[in-house]
């Protein structure tokens, strides 16, 4: 089964930090792969916008290697490859300076959406949004994209977000949480809103419990200086398990609508309780075949996470009593992400006790192949009386709509897209990302000030054993998370 895909208007498309790891890696074969796809009409234009001094055909050549190494299967076509460099220009551009502002107005097309990607450091978006300004570039229709981290406490994000209003309506803003755009997660949406089945299930009668886990197999590695300052609160659970947190948890909107979606999504973070910090475990991976953390860090003694479990409850009638638990940390067993929903078992059981019976478990794969599946019980088959077992209804986007189904298009091909079609509803609002901020910065001080070390945990594990330890506490198990 293919689907049709509807081309989007014309646009212009600045990236600034057009010669960066993000436009290179992530933005480009982004656009690069919707191009193939026809989704992108002749009038298209990308421009890439940095300090460097160069010329558009030696931007273009850079463009082309990177596809070639991150769009490998698609760069393979010689003719798609030059349509696409054909709409692609540069410009050097300083965020700081004057230089290359009025080159930029004179290439700007009045008639087509014009929309602006900040893939540049946080401190710049303020002189980028006031020289777009200044230089009357961007129209009033005019849209702009921001990559995380948004802020890194509650008062960097009020200022960040202040400073982008001084020039854009929130209506104009775009701020990117990748997780978003997977398409499982619109599928949880769709399997939740769209059956019958699952919404009068979903809530504190029904549902045992919630676990959401991102588990990277990676390390640090390069990034050991910036991650050091984050930690997998800030880097991780304040934005993207916060996000697949409220998609879970929050209430029916009204539409599939931008404000809708959101206004929801931001009454389950203020319904959030702040847990006790015996609720939270942090955990710092140890040497094995790689580095320690701390030899992957610059500061000899960081007290900063690479690892953290907790438990959570949303303070509402839908979900009082049930604990939500998130974990996420970095050189785990494996790369996985996953929103598992534990079901509560039948209240009366007819069959003997060795027969066997478990709950339903619904589980929302996001990586590393995105699908859904949901345990049911069933008799094992033939003779020897009642004995029940586990089978999953599996809901491999491969299996059930063919293999062209699960060649998805990525998170960034579907926001960028959404940023041209001026679709806001995968994108977090100012309003949430503050609110984001404003529970996760009390627990963050509170366990700076006790002085907590994070416990080490073994590379190649599931993380500390006390993360563990939290769930039998409470008679429960994490799943594997290899
Ligand atoms: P990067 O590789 O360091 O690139 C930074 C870009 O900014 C370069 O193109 C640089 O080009 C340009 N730049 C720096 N100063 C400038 C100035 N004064 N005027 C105009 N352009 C300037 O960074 P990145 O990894 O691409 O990340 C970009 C943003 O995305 C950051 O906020 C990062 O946190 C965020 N992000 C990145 C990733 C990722 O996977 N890389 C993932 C999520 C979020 P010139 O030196 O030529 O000016």
């Amino acid at each position: 089964m293919v689907s049709r895909v509807i081309p989007v208007d014309p646009f212009d498309l600045v990236i600034f930090g057009g010669t960066g790891d993000l436009a290179r890696r992530k933005i480009l074969p982004a656009l690069y792969r919707r191009f193939c796809d026809e989704q992108m009409p002749r009038e298209a234009r990308i421009i890439g916008a940095a300090r460097t001094e160069q010329s558009p055909q030696e931007y273009r050549d850079w463009v082309a290697e990177g596809l070639k190494e991150f769009a490998p299967r698609s760069a393979a076509d010689p003719d798609a490859m030059a349509g696409f460099l054909d709409r692609v220009d540069y410009l050097p551009v300083d965020a700081k300076g004057e230089g290359g502002w009025s080159d930029l107005k004179s290439k700007m097309r009045a008639n087509v959406v014009q929309a602006f990607y900040f893939s540049v450091a946080p401190a710049l978006f303020g002189d980028l949004a006031e020289r777009l300004h200044h230089y009357g570039i961007a129209h009033e229709g005019a849209r702009i994209v921001v990559e995380k981290p948004f802020g890194r406490d509650l008062g960097t994000a009020r200022s960040l977000n202040a400073t982008l209003a001084e020039h854009f309506d929130e209506s104009q803003i775009y701020r990117i949480d990748h997780y978003l755009g997977k398409e499982t997660v619109q599928n949880l949406m769709a399997v939740r809103f769209g059956n019958v089945l699952f919404e009068p299930l979903w809530n504190a009668q029904y549902v045992d419990h919630v676990q959401i886990t991102v588990a990277e197999s990676v390390g640090v590695g390069g990034r050991g200086s910036y991650y050091d300052k984050s930690g997998a609160m800030r880097d991780m659970v304040q934005n993207h398990l916060m996000q697949l947190l409220c998609l879970t948890a929050m209430e029916p909107p009204s539409r599939f609508e931008p404000d809708a979606v959101r206004d929801e999504k931001l009454k389950v973070i203020r319904a959030l309780q702040s847990p006790p910090l015996k609720d939270i475990v942090r955990g710092q991976y140890k040497a094995g075949d790689n580095p320690s953390y701390l030899d992957d860090v610059e500061e000899p003694d960081s007290r900063t996470e690479s690892f953290i479990a907790m438990k959570l409850h949303i303070a509402n009638w839908r979900w009082n009593g049930t604990p939500f638990y998130l974990r996420t940390g970095k050189r785990l067993k494996t790369r996985k992400s996953e929103i598992v929903v534990h079901f509560k078992e039948p209240p009366h059981s007819i069959f003997d006790e060795d027969a066997g019976s478990r709950p339903n478990i619904l589980s929302i794969r996001l990586q590393p192949d995105e699908g859904i599946d949901l345990s049911v019980t069933i008799k094992e088959p033939g003779p020897g009386g009642m004995r029940l077992i586990d089978v999953p209804l599996d809901m491999s986007f491969a299996d059930a709509l063919g293999p062209e189904a699960a060649d998805v298009p990525d998170a960034y091909e579907r926001l960028i897209m959404d940023v041209i079609r001026g679709n806001q509803t995968l994108f977090m609002r100012g309003d949430e990302v503050e609110a984001a901020w404003a529970w996760t910065d009390p627990l963050i001080e509170a366990w700076t000030e006790r002085g907590d070390r994070p416990v080490p945990y073994e590379p190649g594990s599931a993380g500390p054993e006390d993360s563990a330890i939290l769930m039998h506490r409470d008679s429960r198990r994490w799943r594997e998370v290899g």
